[in-house]
């Protein structure tokens, strides 16, 4: 309605950029979501090194880790290989860490450890953030459900406020494709544990 300064501009623009990118990222996973419901998401299943595939992981959010001082612990023997779909293995894994950061105090520190058990890949990924009641556990990997409902429609910068609570949900279904399965353990004010089991030969996949 009247002209602004460049620096006015500027906020906007910022403001609707990250906008932008956080509607894209809740239509895509809306869409993968729906896709998977119908089973049209087929796996691309190729030899991966886990290890390799967290240390992605764990590089992609290293800014995001930055900018709250965490520090990220990884354990990851070289030696864990399995039959998976690289793609979704890294969403997976994206899901939980971004949690883990999103859910945890600055300075405080995140573990990921990586194991081999019977024939399954174990990954575990834990913080000492604030935790998770009892209550809420059984209803976390349902689509929509957030702990801390009354933010869940903000829209500040505070990021534990922001999500559409799709993540682990998203989680569990790449999981359960793989054959895999995944726990959560938690106590409020100590901190998450989230643990995934992944069948390292293709012969366990289920599609579902
Ligand atoms: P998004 O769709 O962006 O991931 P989200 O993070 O809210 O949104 P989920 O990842 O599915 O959704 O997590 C669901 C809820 O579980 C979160 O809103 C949060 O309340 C709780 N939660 C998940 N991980 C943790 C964690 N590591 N520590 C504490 N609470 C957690
Ligand atoms: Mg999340």
């Amino acid at each position: 309605m009247r002209p602004r300064s460049v620096a006015d501009y500027q906020e906007t623009l910022v403001m609707v950029d990250q906008t932008v990118d956080r509607l894209t990222a809740l239509v895509e996973e809306l869409l993968l979501l729906a896709r998977a419901e119908n089973n049209q998401v087929p796996l691309q299943l190729e030899q991966i090194n886990l290890s390799e595939l967290l240390a992605e992981v764990i590089s992609s959010l290293e800014l995001a880790a930055q900018r709250k001082q965490i520090k990220v612990i990884s354990q990851l023997p070289p030696e864990v290989e399995l039959m998976a779909d690289y793609g979704k293995l890294s969403r997976l894994f994206i899901n939980l860490l971004e949690n883990a950061l999103k859910y945890s105090s600055a300075r405080s520190q995140v573990t990921i450890q990586a194991t081999l058990e019977h024939g399954q890949a174990k990954v575990e990924v834990s913080d000492n953030g604030q935790g998770i009641a009892p209550e809420h556990l059984v209803h976390l990997f349902e689509r929509f459900y957030r702990v801390d409902k009354a933010r869940s429609r903000q829209t500040t910068p505070d990021e534990s406020s922001s999500g559409s609570g799709l993540g682990l949900s998203i989680a569990e279904w790449i999981v359960t494709v793989h054959g895999g399965r995944i726990t959560v353990q938690s106590e409020v004010g100590h901190g998450t544990t989230f643990t995934v089991w992944l069948p390292q030969a293709r012969s366990n996949l289920s599609l579902g």
